[in-house]
């Protein structure tokens, strides 16, 4: 038998989110974020879900490749720029648009031989302190650019948020002055919002809104879930009790023998571990669903493996379908007890799993 461990990705989830992020900005176009596989969701199946997007968002040229094999027409954006000269090239045959945040890419961009012109968004590091020019470098570097017949007309102003999940702190309004007084005057549309702005700062909207998480129905927002911004979940991880087996009192159960049977009890063995995705980090009582029903991860979890607290369920046995997150578990509630964030769950899942589409 396959292994039953899959991933289900949820297309209606990725159009209702989308349609969402649309709700709450009206009056911006939309780039849907698809770095790193779609948040591991699948790069080429999200973006057909999100056709409806004004662009795509990726962090390396070869997913903006795949895009376009996958007869992708839109405008796509390379997140975090080109970094060699012989990227440009590959940017005109693709008709790919790139951030600029660095002296090193103007320099190369005033090298690049004859073709055809490149959409350009200018970054500013308004705070953030990642990537971006220094605001007071920013007039010189859009004036660079602009008279480059390498760069199309139409240059984009965009910066990035350091924490716009926390909606209290003043760090986003600073953020959005200092990008203010940096691109006073120039022309170009303006793109500064992540996920956590468009739900939270709705006067960072601007032209552009880049959410990413919030299309996977996945907040950032502390002790929230997707659900609480409207959003849902696009992703559902499941696998199957391979085996239910009584343990005695005082047995303590798997590697490092680290929970111990407080009474005579069932424990479920779910075919799926770190080797998965699933994070080693789920301390026993992470949430988990057997057969609908609530239950708690107990020991360490393994490779391929994990155990399961079943004496609330003195039904469950084998073959039984376990949820380890999806609309009726909250991929956050997973991250927050393993000491992460719902993202980078969704793009631990491995290559073993089997993706669905539902
Ligand atoms: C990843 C990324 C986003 C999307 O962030 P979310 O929090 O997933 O919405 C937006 N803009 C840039 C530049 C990014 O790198």
């Amino acid at each position: 038998m396959a292994r039953p461990t899959s991933a289900t990705i949820h297309t209606d989830a990725l159009r209702h989110n989308l349609a969402q992020a649309r709700a709450r900005a009206p009056h911006s176009r939309v780039m849907a974020v698809v770095k790193a596989d779609g948040y591991g969701h699948g790069l080429e199946r999200v973006a057909r879900a999100l056709e409806g997007a004004d662009a795509f968002g990726v962090a390396a040229l070869s997913d903006a490749d795949r895009l376009r094999a996958a007869g992708l027409s839109q405008p796509i954006v390379l997140l975090s720029g080109f970094d060699e000269a012989d990227d440009l090239p590959q940017l005109r045959r693709l008709g790919v648009e790139t951030v600029v945040h660095h002296h090193s890419q103007l320099a190369m961009l005033e090298q690049a031989g004859e073709g055809e012109p490149i959409r350009c968004w200018l970054k500013v590091d308004t705070g953030m302190h990642r990537l971006g020019f220094a605001p007071e470098d920013v007039r010189e570097a859009y004036a660079r650019l602009a008279a480059l017949p390498a760069v199309a007309d139409g240059i984009v102003l965009m910066n990035h948020f350091a924490a716009s999940d926390e909606f209290e702190r003043p760090q986003t309004r600073d953020q959005q002055r200092v990008f203010a007084q940096a691109t006073a005057g120039l022309g170009g549309a303006r793109s500064l919002a992540n996920s956590a702005a468009v739900l939270g700062w709705p006067d960072a909207h601007a032209d552009w809104i880049r959410p990413g998480g919030a299309l996977y129905g996945i907040s950032v927002v502390e002790g929230t879930t997707g659900a609480d911004f409207d959003l849902r979940p696009a992703m559902t991880l499941s696998t199957r009790l391979i085996a239910v087996n009584r343990v005695r009192k005082g047995e303590r159960i798997g590697y490092a023998a680290t929970w111990e049977c407080p009474e005579d009890m069932n424990v479920g063995v779910a075919a799926i571990g770190y080797g998965d995705g699933y994070p080693r980090a789920a301390p026993s009582g992470t949430p988990v669903l057997v057969a609908g029903q609530a239950a708690q991860v107990i020991g360490r979890v393994s490779m391929d493996l994990m155990t399961i607290d079943l004496r609330g369920l003195p039904e469950a046995k084998v073959g039984d379908p376990v949820v380890l997150w999806g609309p009726e578990l909250p991929v956050e509630r997973i991250a927050e007890v393993s000491g992460t964030i719902g993202y980078e769950l969704t793009c631990s899942i491995t290559r073993r799993v089997r993706f669905v589409e539902s």
